[in-house]
């Protein structure tokens, strides 16, 4: 079964949002499984300490390497083949290409930042991938995380309705998705596109495929230039 582990200091964000609706019908048919784990419980001393102020001075607190290895140890011991990820602003920006390849494997273990992030030496010694949900800093890696099992767990077999939906969505046809509409027919004066009530299929989707065009040449050019 397809399973999230979550490394972090506020385990009580999760499941939040991916307990209801469909990733959260999954989760309690048991079509996935999600664990979050406190990294508090591997720290240090007394006060169960995580983090410590960054060497060469500055601002704020960084979480400490032997800490994080300890509750990166004791989640995911040798043998688990799931991907190591962590998620930070410096990481690679995270794709639909990517959730398919992580939708694909056993699961994901997340190391969730807090404060001005992790000791670096973390990053390579547990050979974590550096993952960023887009060029903006959040407080911390919780939300980055939920974003990420989110788009991972909407592709799981069983958890969508409709079978179709996600196959001709935003990026998976390598364009932005044309426009919807719905009833009523007339909404403050503006009618649907006359030829989406035809009945043409063939005209229709000549339509669809042109408006997705338009928009990604309007608003993502880059996304055609891709390979
Ligand atoms: N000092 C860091 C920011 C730390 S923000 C810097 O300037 O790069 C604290 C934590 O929030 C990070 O460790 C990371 O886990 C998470 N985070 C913040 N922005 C993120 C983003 N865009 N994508 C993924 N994780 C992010």
């Amino acid at each position: 079964m397809w399973s999230a582990t979550l490394l972090t200091l506020f385990p009580e964000m999760f499941p939040g949002p991916l307990g209801l609706s469909l990733a959260g019908d999954g989760l309690a048919r048991g079509a996935w499984a999600l664990e979050a784990r406190n990294i508090r419980e591997h720290g240090l001393g007394r006060h169960r300490a995580v983090d410590d102020t960054p060497a060469g001075g500055g601002p704020g607190m960084v979480m400490r390497a032997d800490v994080l290895a300890a509750a990166i140890d004791s989640a995911a011991p040798p043998g688990d083949t799931r991907p190591r990820l962590l998620m930070s602003p410096r990481g690679a920006p995270l794709t639909q290409a990517r959730v398919r390849s992580l939708v694909a494997g056993e699961g994901v273990v997340i190391l969730c930042g807090r404060f001005e992030g992790v000791d670096e030496r973390i990053i390579e010694a547990r050979a974590l991938e550096e993952i960023s949900i887009g060029d903006y800093v959040l407080s911390g890696g919780e939300i980055a995380a939920l974003a990420l099992i989110d788009a991972c767990v909407r592709l799981l077999p069983g958890i969508m309705g409709a079978a179709a939906s996600g196959v001709e969505e935003s990026f998976e046809t390598g364009l932005l998705e044309y426009p919807h509409y719905t009833r009523p027919r007339e909404f403050e004066g503006r009618a649907i596109p006359e030829i989406l009530l035809s009945g043409d299929h063939a005209k229709i989707a000549k339509w669809r495929r042109d408006e997705a065009l338009r928009l990604t040449r309007e608003r993502r050019p880059e996304l055609l230039k891709r390979d």
